[in-house]
């Protein structure tokens, strides 16, 4: 499902969703958002090559929508603590009570 998502509208800014990113330069990052290029990039792996579970990755991507909010809206004013906890928090809300939202996400549904 992540695979499908090519583009993410955040403030009147469309940002290219990268999924599954390589990073390059930094091999200890698993998900950054450029604000400039207006792209969020996720890597598909940990820090030894190991696929990552889909529901941290989920996890990386709310947290990475969150910083561009805060960009947008706050003036980059939430610590890195408090976007990482909106981050778990969101995801959670959304795959407890949309179901829809995370349809799919498992495999098991076709
Ligand atoms: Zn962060």
């Amino acid at each position: 499902m992540l695979n499908k998502i090519k583009t993410i509208k955040i403030a009147g800014h469309i940002y290219k969703f990268l999924f599954p990113y390589k990073f390059q330069e930094r091999t200890d990052l698993s998900a950054q958002a450029d604000h400039p290029q207006c792209e969020i990039r996720i890597s598909d792996q940990d820090i030894n090559g190991n696929k990552r579970a889909e529901s941290n990755i989920r996890e990386d991507l709310w947290h990475e929508i969150i910083h561009c909010i805060d960009e947008a809206y706050c003036a980059g004013s939430l610590t890195e603590s408090q976007v990482l906890g909106l981050g778990q928090g969101l995801n959670q809300v959304l795959k407890d009570n949309f179901i829809i939202y995370y349809k799919g996400a498992n495999h098991s549904s076709k």
